[in-house]
């Protein structure tokens, strides 16, 4: 019976990914080891920014270096965009990009592998309260920094009706709550004649899982009846991820996005007026290229502007082979200086926006895991709480009245997780 290990990087896409396999593989009569030598090693690379690929390929070389004798394929964004690794790092038995990735499992099981990119649907599993499911991979967009879409191809997308049956699987493991996960999930459907809203009106209509959150959503595609049927749902959890990236048009322009910051803040603005209480994370890239003072300033001013929760803060990191790759960079020293300022300004935001919930009574899903004797858990609009271990309240939602003590602020936890 020959053994395997799955190692992960990047996103949660390919966590759901990685959980997938491991199931198939199992199903396949595989075993997945945890402390022996494993026969086969999975590495579910990264590589979306030059660190990324530095950590795949030190994973690589450790678990080469540990287990010689393991076969080590590695799948995912790296071969895409360096399919070279499997001649010249050593240890490298098969590499399979993104589209491929289900053709790893084919060829460890022996079978067939299926040619050309198709959707391959994938849900976590490994923590039991809750999922992520993919719904849509891939992307079509250009943006002039990006090699996602290189690596993991055209956008394309599972079915309304199997992501319905996916709910139901998932909802058979008792958890409680899927996060819809994609790469650019806002153009869900759009082979198959569905959009994104019609996937999210079905599943408020299926209505088996307490919790639905939506991932990361490009602000041009997150349109007004996705907001007002979020604002309508119980089931639709009011925490909302739209990358900016700059609150400046000319830096926009120059990244190739497809909205302008006018358009973003009509977003924000609808969100918190129909939901005052809503979570609205936003991205940001410090740094682009050509970005000058004035287009930070304008960037920094426009996000003071908006009633944003929290920044996810991304230093510009140049990719090889891409629009941006060519334009004159911003000097190391401005770049570090800008992404200081955002991450200090973005630690303010994440306070305040938990000091407006302090007092308020909101349904928190509390985790399985027991932490330091506590339980962890999430409100709706993404507030995290702890409070003293209870095995009946593990996998359940339960109404709390949110205090100073029961609130995880995030200053007090460098490693808050965001979706
Ligand atoms: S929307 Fe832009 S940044 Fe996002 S994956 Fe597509 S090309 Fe990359």
């Amino acid at each position: 019976m020959k053994t395997f290990a799955i190692h992960t990087l990047g996103c949660k896409l390919n966590f759901s990914e990685s959980s997938n396999m491991a199931r198939l593989l199992s199903d396949a009569g595989f075993v997945r080891s945890s402390n022996e030598t494993p026969d086969i090693l999975i590495v579910n690379s990264c590589a979306v920014t030059a660190t990324a690929v530095k950590k795949s390929r030190a994973l690589v070389t450790r678990l080469h270096r540990q287990f010689p004798d393991a076969e080590i394929i590695v799948i995912g964004c790296l071969p895409a965009l360096h399919p070279e690794i499997l001649q010249q790092w050593e240890g490298v038995s098969a590499v399979f990009d993104s589209a491929n990735k289900t053709q790893a499992v084919d060829y460890i099981t022996g079978k067939t592998p299926v040619k050309g990119a198709r959707f391959v649907s994938a849900y976590s599993s490994g923590d039991r309260t809750r999922s992520f499911l993919k719904i849509q991979d891939g992307c079509d967009y250009h943006c002039s920094y990006c090699t996602v879409a290189k690596a993991r191809g055209e956008s394309r997308s599972d079915t309304i009706a199997h992501v319905l049956t996916q709910i139901e699987n998932i909802a058979r493991l008792d958890m409680k709550e899927v996060i819809l996960t994609g790469v650019n999930v806002g153009d869900f459907g759009k082979e198959h004649g569905e959009t994104l809203f019609m996937l999210l009106q079905s599943i408020e209509k299926q209505n088996i899982i307490p919790r639905i959150r939506l991932s990361s959503i490009e602000p041009n595609l997150l349109t007004n009846p996705i907001i007002d049927l979020f604002a309508e749902s119980s089931i639709l959890m009011p925490h909302f991820h739209i990358p900016l990236q700059s609150g400046c048009n000319r830096v926009l322009s120059l990244m190739r996005r497809r909205y302008s910051r006018e358009l973003f803040k009509e977003k924000v603005l609808k969100i918190k007026s129909l939901m005052p209480h809503a979570c609205v994370a936003a991205d940001v890239i410090a740094g682009f290229p050509q970005e000058s003072n004035e287009d930070f300033n304008e960037t920094f001013l426009f996000i003071k502007s908006l009633p944003i929760s929290y920044l996810h803060v991304f230093s510009y990191s140049r990719r090889e082979n891409t629009p941006a790759a060519d334009m004159p960079p911003v000097p190391y020293p401005v770049k570090y200086d800008r992404t200081q300022l955002l991450l200090q300004y973005s630690k303010m935001l994440h306070a305040t926006f938990y000091r407006e919930h302090i007092d308020e009574t909101r349904p928190v899903l509390f985790e399985s895991e027991n932490t330091r004797g506590l339980l962890q858990g999430f409100t709706d609009n993404y507030l995290r709480v702890n409070i003293p271990y209870d095995e009946k309240r593990v996998n359940c939602i339960s109404n709390m009245k949110l205090s100073r003590e029961i609130l995880v602020f995030p200053e007090e936890d460098g490693q808050f997780p965001g979706l």
